[in-house]
């Protein structure tokens, strides 16, 4: 080899090797550059504005913020992919909470006036009432003679309250199981025994207790519109109990430690009083739009990028505005399609962009979407789900286990660019990845790492977002889906 072939050639390697490590770091990549952690704060603060009511499907605040993201799409040029324009239509149960919600505790005569988000919370799919009734402590709130197990054995609860534990024992009695422990569930057992409306507590004896979260997850039965549920607080119960001698962490200990119930009427008394209207069909959608890939072979696949739009709403004026969960992956989704467009990127397969409805109801739109996909399920290449990515210090891409050749692409898109992607992953799906898992769709489902310091409380709010971690994480993502969409990955089996 002379000398000028051994430039030549050494030019050659240097110009592959910078073409390699720079493949993700141009100088000028519009799509990338379009990525801002301003304006994805700027969507995620629209979307928690008191006008999107915190997104609760079926309700008017859900329904605007829905033609929010339509008509994001439609600016962008975007191919409308639902039943009607950018709408894919469903229908969830709904349950409007309005104002005003009163829980006071009454104690020898003295009332304590409950504060809402403090001292309670109302469930979701709490019913409407107004009264004033004795309490009975009713343990785990478990009828199960079946198994040797009732809480509501010698106590009446009959024109009462009952207060129970919302989770249901972490032991077994005789090995069986104790089957869901749904707030829906719970009250139904209460309302068969007289009962008139339930407080549910969380574990006290827990690590942590979990605090009092806006909720929409239910469980089966017919709504029982006239029964209020509420979950109070740990304070709360203990003066409902002040009379017993028992704290509600030693009734906890006791039934755990004899695995016996320790039901009993108690003295004090609880106020309530609660308006809410439900709709056991409400109408809902996702919104869901597309680009057609440009190669002839490869455009009849999909890749989907996804996150879900709702929340659980409000209660009483009570606002979760859930910044974190989800209108972080929500305004990810909006921001990588512009990415898209603005980077005039014309991918070889198609790319979906979806927000899914009523995940926090039990990942309703997204099984909907899934199963109502008009071009088949099976043609979808990949999922790439977008769930709480503002908050921390660091990326986690889960399904790794499940995906793990999707998985390495994004960490090798990770190591080139950001660095931030912690080594553990899961299997299975999670959230609306789930859905497709179960059709043997690969998929990743990128979160922030200790994403859930705000999960379901009214404190979720932009401001304790990190708006450059949010941004990486949409940046990784859009690089993913982008490589993934221009046919560098094949689809693999996924491992279950
Ligand atoms: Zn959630």
């Amino acid at each position: 080899m002379n000398s000028l072939n051994k430039i030549k050639t050494s030019l050659f390697l240097t110009t592959v090797f910078f073409a390699f490590i720079n493949s993700y770091s141009q100088v000028h990549d519009t799509g990338l550059e379009n990525i801002t952690s301003k304006s994805l704060m700027q969507t995620v603060q629209t979307l928690c504005s008191s006008e999107f009511d915190g997104r609760l499907p079926g309700s008017e605040g859900y329904n605007k913020a829905a033609q929010f993201a339509a008509d994001k799409f439609y600016e962008l040029g975007l191919w409308h992919a639902g039943d009607e324009q950018y709408f894919h239509y469903l229908n969830v149960e709904y349950n409007k909470i309005e104002s005003p919600a009163i829980f006071k505790t009454i104690v020898d005569g003295d009332m304590a006036n409950g504060v809402i988000g403090k001292d309670f919370v109302l469930r979701g799919f709490t019913g409407s009432n107004s009264f004033t009734l004795p309490v009975v402590f009713c343990g785990y709130g478990i009828s199960r003679p079946d198994i040797g197990y009732d809480d509501y054995a010698g106590v009446n609860v009959k024109n009462k309250v009952v207060m129970v534990f919302k989770q249901n024992p972490k032991w077994k009695n005789d090995d069986k199981d104790w089957g869901t422990n749904y707030p829906r569930e719970k009250s139904l057992v209460a309302k068969k025994h007289g009962a008139k409306g339930i407080l549910f507590v969380s574990l006290p004896n827990d690590e942590k207790p979990q605090p009092l979260i806006g909720s929409v997850m239910h469980g089966e039965g017919e709504q029982p519109v006239d029964f209020p549920q509420l979950h109070i607080s740990l304070d709360a119960a203990n003066k409902l109990l002040s009379k017993t001698g028992f704290s509600i962490s030693d009734c906890q200990a006791k039934i755990d430690e004899k695995k016996k119930p320790l039901s009993m009427n108690l003295t004090t008394k609880a106020q309530i009083e609660v308006h809410a209207s439900y709709e056991k069909n409400a109408r809902t959608m996702n919104v869901v739009a597309m680009i057609n890939g440009k190669d002839e072979k490869l455009q009849e696949e999909y890749v989907v990028i996804g996150a879900h739009l709702d929340h659980v709403g409000s209660q009483a004026g009570l606002l979760f505005p859930g910044a974190n969960d989800n209108a972080s992956g929500s305004a990810a989704v909006l921001e990588i399609a512009e990415a898209f467009i603005k980077g005039g990127i014309e991918p070889k397969r198609s790319v979906i962009f979806v927000l899914f409805a009523s995940e926090e109801q039990g990942l309703n739109g997204s099984k909907h979407f899934v199963e109502s996909w008009k071009k088949g399920y099976d043609k979808i290449i990949a999922m790439i789900n977008l769930d709480s990515i503002g908050y921390g210090d660091s990326i986690q891409v889960g399904n790794g286990k499940s995906s793990p050749d999707l998985w390495n692409l994004a960490r090798r898109i990770d190591k080139e660019k950001f660095n931030l992607v912690v080594e553990d992953t899961w299997n299975g799906g999670g959230a609306d990845l789930t859905p497709l898992y179960e059709k043997d769709i690969p998929g990743l489902y990128f979160v922030s790492k200790y994403s859930y310091e705000h999960l379901h409380l009214p404190t979720d709010t932009p401001e304790t977002l990190n708006p450059e971690l949010l941004e990486s994480i949409v940046e990784l993502a859009y690089l993913t889906a982008r490589d993934v969409a221009d046919g560098n990955y094949s689809k693999e089996i996924t491992i279950k």
